[in-house]
């Protein structure tokens, strides 16, 4: 769920005529960037909850959207009256599920929301919210500890100090929406006071960029300071027999058989602040063996199992051609085939790649042809656990610089 109704007040004719999260940030509207957070975590079901000129985010965002290699469903919830931050909640009652990320829709907080979200789903608590320290918390909400209960909670202007801050990103108990004072009523003003006198919000600290576009030195910087943060190193996984067992074509989702230390592997990276991607050929669809829908159900499939242990895969990528297919839509030479770097190439162009500090992991010559085609190193996987081998392989894949 993503917070888009605010008025913007702080930036002024600026807002008057657009939704702040609808502002454009280098060419594309800053929304579009929160989206792509979510989906690469393999969140596919958004709901945006709208106000202040709620039309516009309906035209543009409502609908099924292709964000990281996903089918994302977005819906757009538009409050009928203005009912601040919190009351705007009650409308989520038809829609939410037991538990759901929440997030502003001004501000970035550069989290790993599948660990945030794998890590706070433990609480006993109606909300757990995201902190951040920072030298000076006049402008954000200020926040207090013990362990992870948030024992204070002070809105936005009561102190100039260094501290936590409420970042804007929290995992929500839907017991919560059945609790929402009268409205209008905020989130930061009635409602996590409310909560932390019931002992019922926690807290946890975590590292990250942050941004708010709502302030108008953020807004200004914000161009060249997402574009800085959202460049990251990648790490190239080939699938069947490096993330799971190769049983030879296999594309049923009770066949997935992960490689031991494949998916600790893959939180390793996550928390390394490095793209995962998935590069993987299947000719099974070109030989009638399966089909395009039965390689999603797969990737879904890991995503879940992923998601348990609070990992995920940033984007899947396929290639169901083969020049010998059975079916004629597609049976062709393709250049997305291993050993052609296709794959690896589009995705280049889609992300923001550090190259220098990027690599491949894949089990047959094929994989490590197409990573030399593309420019990229290449680690052959042929014993032993895939997070071990990736240890070793960051460390030397490590710029001599930095
Ligand atoms: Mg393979």
């Amino acid at each position: 769920m993503i917070l888009v109704g605010g008025m913007g007040t702080r930036l002024g004719a600026l807002t008057q005529r657009t939704p702040k999260p609808l502002l454009p940030v280098a060419g594309r509207p800053f929304l579009d960037y929160l989206l792509l957070e979510a989906a690469r975590f393999g969140f596919d079901r958004i709901v945006l909850l709208a106000g202040h000129l709620g039309g516009q985010v309906v035209d543009g965002f409502a609908g099924l959207r292709r964000l990281a290699g996903r089918d994302v469903d977005i819906e757009v919830v538009v409050e009928p009256e203005p009912a601040g931050t919190g009351g705007a909640l009650e409308v989520l009652r038809d829609v939410a599920d037991d538990a759901f990320l929440l997030m502003n829709g001004d501000s970035w907080f550069d989290l790993d929301l599948r660990a945030f979200a794998s890590a706070a789903a433990a609480d006993d608590a109606w909300v757990s919210m995201a902190l951040r320290s920072t030298s000076d918390t006049a402008r954000f909400g200020t926040v207090e500890l013990e362990g992870r209960r948030v024992v204070r909670f002070l809105p936005r202007g009561a102190v100039a100090a260094p501290g936590l801050i409420n970042a804007g990103v929290y995992l929500v108990r839907r017991a919560l929406l059945d609790r929402i004072p009268s409205r209008p009523c905020s989130l930061e003003a009635d409602i996590f006071p409310a909560l932390v006198a019931q002992r019922r919000l926690m807290g946890v600290a975590e590292k990250g960029f942050f941004i708010d576009i709502g302030v108008p030195d953020d807004y200004a910087a914000a161009d060249r300071l997402i574009a800085e943060h959202r460049r990251r190193p990648a790490v190239f996984l080939d699938r069947d027999g490096v993330l799971n067992e190769d049983l030879g074509y296999t594309y049923h989702p009770e066949d997935l058989r992960w490689l031991p230390g494949a998916r600790e592997a893959v939180r390793q990276l996550n928390a390394s602040g490095s793209y995962v991607f998935v590069v993987t050929n299947q000719a099974g669809v070109a030989r009638g063996i399966y089909g395009e829908n039965d390689v999603e159900r797969f990737h879904a499939r890991m995503d879940r199992e992923l998601a348990e242990i609070g990992a995920h895969v940033d984007e899947y990528i396929y290639c169901p051609y083969h020049p010998d297919g059975s079916v004629a839509a597609y049976r062709r030479d393709s250049a997305c085939r291993k050993p052609e770097p296709g794959m690896i190439v589009e995705l280049m162009g889609r992300w923001p790649i550090d190259l220098d500090r990027s690599f491949l992991v894949g089990d047959k010559e094929t994989d490590l042809a197409a990573a030399a085609a593309a420019g990229l190193p290449g680690v052959l996987y042929r014993d032993g656990t895939l997070d071990e081998l990736i240890d070793a392989s960051a460390l030397r894949m490590r710029p001599k610089a930095s």
